[in-house]
């Protein structure tokens, strides 16, 4: 086996047929994995990911780690089923505050059209949450339970809240405890509905400070994601991890950028290009 390094994490929010912010359609996301399945990707597990980057693991040359951010309905509703479809695992970072309670809904790989729960774009998505209808919109602890149960998706923290504490609290102090306070909450929530310690982190909208890395690691997360553009290599740093945006693009759009963020050099000189 060659192995890899360094590995690309891909960022999704919405797979919808209902067009909109950050959303791929569901038919662009079955091309996508219908392409990294057939050139033989492996979509790691976190804490293989983890590992890989900690130097402790070898993972095979194209290995990529597939993340969507927030955990909406049509997650489950429209990617869990192409996912499961073509053997690929993926992560879903959820704001454990935003769960909902109640029973599976039904998704495209089991039910026709008319019968899936409406997924709304991403502004109605935003709209619903503010008006606490959070659940029509977002996934259920049974939903995480079906998808997490047959290896497909795991599932993450995105903190508890999703809240820009910068804008929220202008003393430092009051800040960073109230960043403690969400870490802990989240990782108390999924370590009772899911039964294990988190370990990866996302930051809603990427923002952090640099205290809030700290407040991340002493709360128990080893891994910690952002927005920002960068290669995974081998030994890089766990407390910042590169993502890229998958955009709503057939074609040899997403294969020919897996291509470039495998290579560690050529990667880091496309990007200073690019002035990222
Ligand atoms: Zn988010």
């Amino acid at each position: 086996m060659k192995a890899a390094k360094a590995v690309p994490v891909l960022m999704y929010h919405h797979v919808s047929p209902n067009p909109g912010l950050v959303t791929v359609a569901p038919q662009t996301f079955e091309y996508q994995m219908a392409q990294l399945a057939a050139k033989g990707y492996t979509a790691l597990t976190a804490d293989r990911f983890l590992a890989f980057l900690g130097g402790e693991a070898e993972v095979p040359e194209k290995s990529v780690l597939i993340t969507f951010d927030d955990a909406y309905l049509d997650n489950y509703v429209y990617a869990y089923p192409i996912l499961q479809r073509h053997g690929l695992h993926a992560v879903i970072f959820a704001v454990s505050g935003w769960i909902g309670e109640g029973a599976c809904r039904p998704h495209a790989g089991e039910a026709s059209a008319a019968d899936l729960p409406a997924c709304p774009n991403h502004r109605r998505c935003t709209l619903a949450i503010q008006d606490g209808r959070a659940d029509e919109v977002m996934l259920r602890w049974a939903e995480i339970g079906r998808m997490e149960a047959d290896g497909t998706m795991e599932i993450h923290s995105h903190t508890h809240s999703h809240l820009r504490w910068d804008k929220l609290h202008p003393d430092r102090g009051e800040r960073l405890a109230r960043v403690a306070e969400d870490l802990r909450r989240s990782r108390e929530t999924l370590r009772q509905r899911l039964g294990r310690a988190d370990r990866h982190l996302c930051w809603p909208w990427g923002y952090f400070e640099p205290e809030y890395l700290d407040a991340a690691t002493q709360a128990g997360f080893a891994a910690q994601y952002s927005v920002a553009k960068g290669i995974n290599r081998r030994g890089g740093d766990p407390r910042q991890i590169y993502r890229m945006v998958v955009k709503d693009r057939c074609g040899n759009w997403l294969a020919s950028r897996l291509w470039i963020y495998r290579r560690p050099l050529l990667g880091a000189l496309y990007l200073k290009l690019r002035g990222k």
